[in-house]
């Protein structure tokens, strides 16, 4: 059964390393603690129990950001989920989701997929970002581990800190997260960690995700495919996966899509 760790921001009353405790303060005084925890819980009751969850802490008690990171690598996590509120400008908002500039093409889907999910129930998204944040970095959390940081909205704003504040708005956000990290840990599953790399194009739609399989590491039936087969390496494919047409348990031959290049 596959690991995932959720990572609910801040915690405590103490600063530990580089991880302060409250985090952003709302207007009303929503903490970002408390925000993120009670999501992280959220997001466990539905992720389990097909996919054993860890929390980085499941208390109000602050963990260092080298805990964090080395949690998930100690388990052997498939996915490293860190949640997190944002602050800024009266009126800013939006969520956004951070990878490490080391992040291996597997984590910059994971971002994506999460991304995708959350800007569907919070509103338009402000996209994937990389940053040189220590909490993500792959020499920490090691290889096997995918990773991302999601800033769910600006807890800052007021508007934004009633809608996060609001049961019903989590369990929509805690529903969405545990979709998308549960399309990821099938993705990988279904072609491999290793083989299926995504491309840093742009997703041709929500719904689809562009990998790049060596030829030679195709299954001998892939699941549901589009071709995509311009400007690609000699030895290599690209093809478009469009998670949502894939019938459960059904394949496509990827011979029909034509084409494909040796
Ligand atoms: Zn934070």
């Amino acid at each position: 059964m596959r690991t995932v760790v959720l990572d609910p921001g801040h915690g405590g009353s103490e600063p530990r390393a580089l991880s302060t405790p409250h985090g952003v303060r709302g207007p009303c005084g929503t903490q970002e603690k408390e925000l993120t925890l009670a999501l992280a819980r959220r997001v466990r009751a539905q992720l389990e129990p097909h996919v054993r969850v860890h929390l980085t802490r499941d208390t109000d008690r602050n963990v260092s950001l080298e805990e964090r990171a080395a949690l998930a690598r100690r388990l052997g996590a498939s996915a490293f989920v860190s949640l997190h509120a944002n602050e800024g400008r009266p009126g800013e908002r939006g969520c956004e989701t951070w990878v490490h500039p080391h992040a291996a093409p597997p984590s910059r889907a994971l971002a994506a997929q999460v991304q995708r999910a959350l800007a569907r129930v919070i509103g338009p998204g402000r996209g994937v970002k990389s940053g040189g944040l220590a909490l993500l970095d792959p020499a920490r959390l090691g290889s096997s581990t995918d990773a991302c940081m999601v800033e769910l909205d600006y807890l800052s704003d007021r508007a934004a800190e009633r809608r996060l504040r609001d049961g019903a708005t989590l369990d929509a956000i805690a529903c969405a997260l545990a979709g998308a990290v549960r399309e990821h840990i099938a993705a990988a599953e279904r072609y491999g960690k290793t083989l299926a790399r995504v491309l840093a194009a742009p997703q041709p739609s929500p719904c689809a995700h562009r990998y790049e399989i060596a030829r030679s590491a195709l299954p001998s039936s892939t699941a549901l495919v589009k071709q995509h087969l311009g400007g690609m390496a000699a030895g290599k494919v690209a093809l478009i996966i469009r998670t949502n047409e894939i019938p459960k348990g059904g394949e496509v031959d990827v011979a029909g899509c034509g084409g494909l290049r040796r």
